[in-house]
């Protein structure tokens, strides 16, 4: 009885409707049929099964590219089968083990259902299935005292979900978020693509949505696809007007068009609950008392005059969700004593190559299916891992690490470069993309790992070595492009032969310029070896990848957060300051709009309980 699941279902490319049909095909049902050793396909009743995973397979060992399906199948519904039939299948069972049974409900009593059940029932509900826990809309405040007071301080993945979770139980929250609303921050950002103008309050880093909104929104995340918190994340963006599609999809992403509406539904529903929602308003300072948040001193974000007034307001609690470029930030918890303890991170460069040549490495004969995103198979992409040593440079400390990962990061196939600087005489970048992924481009941050040994050895030390570590090759960089937002750029053929690129090296997606330097002068010697290293590995990977076509760029250095707020597991409390909640990617807790999303939802969830809202447990 129940669901079965059914998995690594393979369909040829050739005979599959390609990757944006979800349903089941009749192609599909042969496989299902065939796994199920049923002699008739087109007699299996169709609404018996239902995809719950469809990813593109395109590894060139095996004989014929596919898409790999998992499925679930009703048993119920295949009762209408004739009994013998039936009977097969069950002795069946035990013996394929592809077939895995699940419970019929398979989200009671976790985070999915808890969060769907505020959700789907909105405003009105205050009972659920879940029975004795009253979840929703503050039905555990007693009219007799206020609701308790919560600022959230950071409007990306981890404040929104954290402002969510706790609105559904019935705090009083204010969100507060020193860059703009999604309408305002998209002009801001054409001004700066257009005219140069950098908003040091408003752009590709700081506004609503936080750092993952221009970008290739992808949705792919090491926690774990089928964990209770990570589909109730997937579910809650689909419920704000994602397509259905990122439930199933095996690598799945949105893209700034579709992240731009889904973000103004989420602030409506906000709204409703009550939330208000300060944009412009940037968190200068905590009031602390009695080694206790009490509050926090805001200023406009929008008035840098030496007259901006400073507002002081109360809290009951304070959640942090400022993301990893919040340096003042940072700064400004160190003058309060908090615990901030260095964390290794990655730097390196952005790659950049023609799509139709990664098009062509990853699916040869297949490439032309791509057809700028409208094809059958997917806009081709990448991921490459790699071990190197630095054996043979001499080192600029003793201490310096010989070993390290190098990796591809955060990859977006048809997409473009965009600076993500928030000051002007620093420059670093990232890559986004359109849910088409349509752009002639591929993008890839090529990055090193470095940890507190590597900041020691250029003389940088305490708690925030790594932010200054970051600083020194984002100033570097912008010298490099001689100013403007010029970024600069070296052939991947060049950089490996360490000399300096001509004048016309291969078109760019970056619209603000770029201007060919040798890449070599950027990091010390052992991290460019490493880099140089990496890409003689990957290219075994990918033969092809390196290429003249391919055009470095410099520098890519906020891929996670330098730092970690020391904090409670239980109850997310910050360990060296009560009443303060540090979380998401600039507290070290996460790294992408998936994990650190999950990470709000479960200190909203940590954060009602000590104020009384939520007595469950998850
Ligand atoms: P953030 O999203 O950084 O949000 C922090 C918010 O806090 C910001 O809006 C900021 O303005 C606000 N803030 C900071 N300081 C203050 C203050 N003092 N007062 C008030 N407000 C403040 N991840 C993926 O998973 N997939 C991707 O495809 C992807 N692409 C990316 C592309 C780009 C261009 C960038 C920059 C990042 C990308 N990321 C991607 C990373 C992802 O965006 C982050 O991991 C994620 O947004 C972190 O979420 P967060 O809520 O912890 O912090």
């Amino acid at each position: 009885e129940g669901i079965w699941r059914l998995s690594k279902l393979s369909v040829s490319v050739h005979k599959d409707p390609g990757k944006d049909f979800l349903g089941v095909s009749d192609a599909l049902l042969q496989e299902i049929a065939k796994v199920l050793e049923f002699p008739v396909a087109s007699m299996l009743p169709q609404e018996a099964f239902k995809v719950v995973r469809k990813s593109f397979d395109a590894r060139k060992l095996q004989k014929e590219q596919k898409f790999v399906y998992t499925v679930d199948v009703d048993v119920h519904k295949l009762l209408n089968l004739e009994p013998r039939t039936w009977e097969f299948i069950s002795e069946l069972e035990p013996k394929v083990g592809l077939i895995e049974h699940l419970p019929q409900d398979r989200t009671s009593g976790d985070i999915m259902s808890i969060v769907h059940a505020c959700i789907k029932s909105g405003q009105d509900a205050t009972t659920s299935e879940h029975g004795d826990r009253n979840l929703c809309n503050g039905s555990h405040t007693n009219a007799s005292h206020r609701k308790p007071k919560v600022a959230v301080v950071g409007s990306g993945p981890a404040g929104l979900f954290a402002s969510l979770v706790l609105a559904e139980f019935g705090a009083d929250v204010t969100l507060m978020e020193r860059g703009e609303a999604v309408e305002k921050r998209g002009r801001d950002i054409g001004a700066l693509v257009v005219r140069r103008i950098l908003q040091e309050e408003s752009n590709f880093c700081f506004g609503e949505g936080g750092a993952g909104t221009w970008s290739d929104g992808k949705l792919v995340t090491r926690i774990g696809r089928n964990s209770g918190s990570v589909l109730a994340v997937l579910e809650t963006l689909v419920h704000f007007g994602a397509p259905q599609k990122i439930l199933v999809d095996g690598k799945p992403h949105l893209g700034t068009d579709k992240l731009v509406p889904l973000l103004q539904n989420f602030r409506r529903y906000l709204e409703k609950l009550g939330v208000t929602i300060m944009f412009g308003t940037r968190v200068d300072d905590l009031l602390v008392k009695d080694k206790h948040v009490v509050g926090v001193k805001v200023s406009d974000a929008r008035d840098n005059s030496s007259h901006s007034m400073n507002q002081q307001l109360g809290y009951d609690a304070v959640v942090l969700a400022v993301g990893h470029s919040a340096r003042d930030t940072y700064q400004m918890l160190l003058s309060h004593g908090v615990s901030l303890v260095e964390k290794d991170f990655a730097v390196g460069l952005r790659v950049e190559h023609p799509q139709e040549l990664i098009n062509s490495i990853q699916y040869s004969g297949l490439a032309n299916e791509v057809q700028s995103g409208r094809g059958k198979v997917p806009v081709a992409d990448y991921k490459v891992v790699e071990y190197v040593n630095t054996n043979d440079i001499a080192l600029p400390s003793n201490s310096a690490p010989r070993n390290r990962s190098c990796y591809s990061f955060c990859m977006c196939p048809g997409g473009q470069v965009v600076l993500t600087s928030t000051n002007p005489s620093e420059l670093c970048i990232n890559g986004m993309s359109f849910s088409r992924r349509s752009s002639k481009w591929a993008n890839a941050a090529l990055v090193v790992t470095v940890s507190s040994k590597d900041f020691a050895a250029l003389d940088l030390h305490g708690p925030l070595a790594g932010v200054e570590f970051q600083r020194m090759f984002e100033r570097r960089a912008a010298a490099m492009g001689g100013g403007n937002f010029v970024v600069p750029v070296q052939t991947v053929t060049d950089f490996l032969d360490n000399k300096l690129s001509g004048t016309s090296v291969p078109s760019s997606s970056y619209r603000l310029g770029v201007k060919a330097t040798n890449l070599h002068e950027l990091f010390p010697s052992h991290i460019t070896s490493s880099l140089q290293q990496s890409l003689l590995k990957f290219d075994k990977e990918l033969p092809g990848f390196i290429s003249s076509s391919a055009l470095l760029h410099g520098v890519e250095t906020r891929t996670s957060s330098p730092v970690q707020i020391s904090r409670s597991a239980d109850t997310y409390e910050c360990t060296s300051l009560r009443g303060l909640y540090p979380i998401g990617e600039g507290a070290g807790y996460a790294g992408g709009i998936v994990s650190a999303a999950v990470d709000g939802m479960y200190s909203g969830f940590a954060l009602a309980k000590s104020l009384g809202l939520f007595h469950g447990s998850i």
